[in-house]
């Protein structure tokens, strides 16, 4: 279990202070200037040692993603995006950054504009999170006239930040539809290459990183790389916002060391599963677009990317929704699915035309009114679905669906079966009244 020593983010329930006068005295903006004295190669090579995997969904290495920005400068400006366009389903973690500890946020974008070569930030927030908008701009107001964001500041890098409100479409927390939508366009994915650090933000050399990936940059810098790598397990290192939702007693988003197990960490911060550990049916490990668990698996699981990997599923942003026994599991599945569906830009004819007919055909399957070998043809239709599209969501609508038929293939089977006999009998009443 993570130490209060160790936490990062203290103020993620906001039962404090969130004013810069409080976020100081919790240690933010602490020597912000002999950090940004050492340099930009320095603060690269101490994110890239410290081994922050991109705490967004795709576990990328933070420090890697900072270093493909052009070194020299061929006169155009350089960006730093921030994606808080947090929409996927069972993630709530940036949110709670934004509106109650948004000096770590703030703070980490000043480091990593200084390590890109950048004076302007974007961060862009969900449509729907306006209180957090608003406590973000506060927190932002505060720093310009502290004189910590702006021009002539006091730790010698000037940096603009700039929020922009999205309309509420998922898509746009994919990377590039989020630049295009920044830029006054439809949010739709563009292809890559060429990738934004080479032509992101209005052709400029652009990164887009995760709320909670930049809130963590200035504790790895002034703790160390070597103390944030000291926890966790080698290649899944540091501390992390879990979110715990659906069947446990006391749902939560609480900050942990990665590696902890699934067990520990409902025992320890969600009061248990709803009727007890033989009750679990299954857990989404990472938001909705991670292949289902079932729950013998997944209850010992490590909750990190590779201990996701090993059960075949994904840890995502680290947003566990747990299902106990009283899940109709086809349903929910398909829930995720309709979701993938509406959110679908349209571009791609896999994903357009793809998610719909997953969609349709699991919602015969919820009512049983399917054939049994319709299963193997959803799941060959999802695997043409995934890997075959512009972007990843065309991989994340296929992606529960191979859960569901790999998990509870049974389950799939006994409610068609059930139709069937139900059928079956309702013609012979039919039959026998019409005689
Ligand atoms: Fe749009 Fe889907 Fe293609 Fe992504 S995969 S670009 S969401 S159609």
């Amino acid at each position: 279990m993570l130490a209060d020593k160790d936490r990062i983010f203290t103020n993620i329930y906001g039962f404090k202070d969130t004013s810069l006068k409080g976020a100081m005295a919790r240690g933010c903006w602490d020597n912000t200037k002999a950090i940004i004295s050492k340099g930009r190669d320095w603060i690269i090579d101490e994110m890239k040692a410290s081994g922050l995997r991109g705490r967004g969904g795709a576990g990328f290495p933070t420090g890697m993603k900072w270093s493909f920005m052009p070194k020299s400068n061929d006169g155009r400006p350089h960006y730093l995006v921030v994606n808080a366009d947090e929409s996927e389903p069972g993630t709530c973690k940036d949110r709670d950054i934004l509106r109650h500890d948004p000096h770590t946020l703030i703070e980490g974008c000043v480091f990593a504009a200084c390590a890109m070569g950048a004076n302007t930030a974007f961060i862009y927030i969900r449509g729907e999170y306006i209180r957090e908008r608003e406590a973000l701009q506060r927190a932002i107001d505060e720093c310009y006239e502290a004189k910590l964001l702006g021009k002539n500041t006091r730790h010698g890098h000037d940096c603009d930040i700039i929020i922009h409100h999205g309309a509420g479409a998922y898509i746009c927390g994919e990377e590039t539809a989020l630049l295009e939508s920044l830029e006054g366009k439809k949010g739709q994915p563009r292809l890559k290459p060429p990738f934004p650090a080479n032509m992101g933000l209005y052709g400029c050399p652009t990164t887009v990183n995760n709320v909670e990936s930049i809130a963590v940059a200035p504790a790895i810098l002034r703790r160390g790389a070597k103390w944030f790598s000291s926890i966790g397990r080698p290649n899944n290192v540091g501390t992390k916002l879990f979110m715990i939702s659906g069947h446990v007693n006391t749902p939560c988003t609480v900050e942990e060391s990665l590696g902890i197990t699934f067990r520990e960490l409902v025992e320890k911060h969600a009061g248990g599963i709803r009727g007890g550990w033989d009750n679990l049916l299954a857990v989404v490990p990472g938001g909705a677009s991670c292949p289902v668990v079932k729950a013998e698996d997944m209850m010992d699981a490590i909750m990190d990317f590779d201990g996701m990997k090993e059960v075949k599923s994904s840890f995502g942003t680290g947003g566990a929704i747990v299902m106990d026994k009283s899940t109709d599991i086809i349903k929910a599945i398909w829930r995720i699915s309709a979701f993938f569906k509406h959110e679908s830009c349209g571009q791609c004819t896999p994903c357009r035309e793809g998610t719909g007919w997953m969609m349709r055909l699991l919602g015969r399957m919820v009512e049983g009114r399917a054939q049994k070998r319709e299963i193997d043809l959803l799941f060959d239709v999802s695997t043409q679905v995934e890997g075959h599209t512009i972007c990843a969501l065309g991989d994340a609508a296929a992606w529960p669906v191979q859960g569901l038929i790999r998990n509870f293939r049974s389950e799939i089977e006994e409610r068609i079966d059930a139709y069937t006999r139900n059928a079956v009998q309702s013609r012979h009443i039919a039959l026998e009244a019409a005689q």
